[in-house]
């Protein structure tokens, strides 16, 4: 069984082709600048070399049909025939309460889909956009949503409710639904196996660190909490994002800067975090390497960002009672040592230590083992591979349909 997985953003879209067998990825890519100027496709096959085609892709379709040209190219693609791609899996951001795990896309699944973009209007019609495409180039084949807010629907009551009054939620579904699951679901169970426990017996944070970053408290194999909330955008501080500030920030922005609604939403996810902090970079390899050539913003930039992430793990180590290892993952999680070892120093008291040799040499793309010998708890370092997982949900559901 070949599954094609499919991460469409506004201006771009991912894919990768999976050969269900041994779970290899046969070919990935990567079509940018949709709709932009000139765009671009980078295909990758299986051992070897990329192959980048520039041209002008006006919508989502063109993409589409770019991306599936490519599958069956003579010199670069990996399969002969379109037909062999038994099922499509998509990400997609925000499933509301809709959605509490994986579904098989159909028209009654595309109109709530639909109902969804009210409250996640930057992220959901992208998805929709990409589904749509796909859905008329290969109109028989059958797909999967796989959500990014799933995992996080075992949140208690307590824990998703925001202070507003409760019509808020009844009227316009405002409450905390938590993202990247598919992330955090896939790291805190090979956590699990790398220490050889069942995942039900344990109490895990996960902390995806990447552009954006969430936090969340994994008890008993179940998401009790998540740093983000109504959308992406609360939590700690990421690249662009401003994480969770005081909420009254944002009228006073609003009517000091003359910003309408729209655009102080926009400020706040790509003006502000790190990148805004420090004026450098919302890259944390250019804000680790300013702070080495003795920039104070970028210095500050990842202290705030490493004492936010701190937060975080000793509230959710109370909020669960305990905890017995904490997983970095996500582009900073799985390759910066430095932001590891600000986040986990000082962390003795509730049982965190990690050892520096380790820290600093955990091999890329692989899973390590950080803590010190006499840790209680144990920091681990797991790639994620939101991907296979999304694959994995699509091949099961497509099975048993
Ligand atoms: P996304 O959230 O878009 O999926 P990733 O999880 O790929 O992003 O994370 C991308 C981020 O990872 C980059 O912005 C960069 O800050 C960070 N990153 C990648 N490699 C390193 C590294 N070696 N050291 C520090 N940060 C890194």
């Amino acid at each position: 069984m070949k599954i094609l997985v499919i991460n469409c953003g506004s201006s771009s879209l991912k894919y990768q082709l999976f050969n269900m067998e041994d779970n290899s990825v046969l070919a990935k890519g990567l079509v940018e600048r949709i709709g932009l100027e000139s765009g671009m496709l980078k295909h990758t096959p299986q051992g070897k070399e990329t192959v980048k085609i520039e041209e002008n892709i006006p919508d989502h379709k063109v993409a589409v049909k770019l991306m599936l040209d490519a599958l069956i190219n003579k010199d670069y693609g990996v399969i002969d025939d379109l037909c062999e791609i038994s099922a499509v899996g998509h990400r997609v951001v925000h499933g509301a309460e809709k959605f509490s795990g994986s579904v098989i896309i159909n028209s009654d699944v595309m109109e709530v889909l639909n109902e969804c973009i009210e409250i996640a209007p930057l992220h959901n019609p992208p998805n929709i956009i990409g589904i749509e495409a796909v859905r008329e180039m290969l109109p028989d084949i059958p797909m999967v949503g796989v959500f990014d807010t799933a995992f996080h629907q075992t949140m208690p009551k307590y824990a998703y409710m925001y202070g507003l009054p409760y019509k808020m939620y009844e009227k316009y579904a405002i409450r905390r639904y938590g993202f990247h699951g598919t992330s955090h679901c896939f790291v805190a169970g090979e956590a699990a196996k790398i220490l050889g426990k069942p995942l039900v017996n344990l109490k895990i944070i996960t902390l995806h660190l990447g552009n954006g970053s969430s936090i969340t408290a994994i008890k008993n194999g179940k998401s009790i909490d998540n740093s983000m909330g109504f959308t992406p955008l609360e939590g700690v501080v990421m690249g662009t994002r401003c994480g969770s500030i005081d909420p009254a920030i944002v009228p006073f922005i609003m009517e000091k800067e003359g910003l309408s609604p729209d655009e102080v939403n926009d400020y706040l996810n790509k003006e502000c975090g790190v990148y805004g902090i420090s004026g450098v970079s919302s890259d944390f390899r250019d804000l680790e390497e300013a702070a080495d050539n003795g920039n104070e913003r970028a210095k500050l930039a990842l202290d705030m960002f490493a004492y936010q992430c701190k937060k975080y793990i000793g509230s959710y180590a109370a909020a669960m009672n305990g905890l017995d290892a904490i997983v970095f993952t996500g582009g900073i999680g799985e390759n910066s040592n430095t932001v590891r070892k600000m986040i986990c120093s000082e962390m003795d008291y509730l049982g965190i230590s990690i050892d520096e040799n380790k820290n600093n040499t955990t091999v890329r793309g692989k899973q390590g083992d950080i803590s010190s010998d006499d840790a209680k708890v144990k920091t681990l370092v797991v790639p994620t591979n939101e991907e296979l997982m999304i694959a994995l949900d699509t091949m099961s559901l497509v099975k048993n349909a």
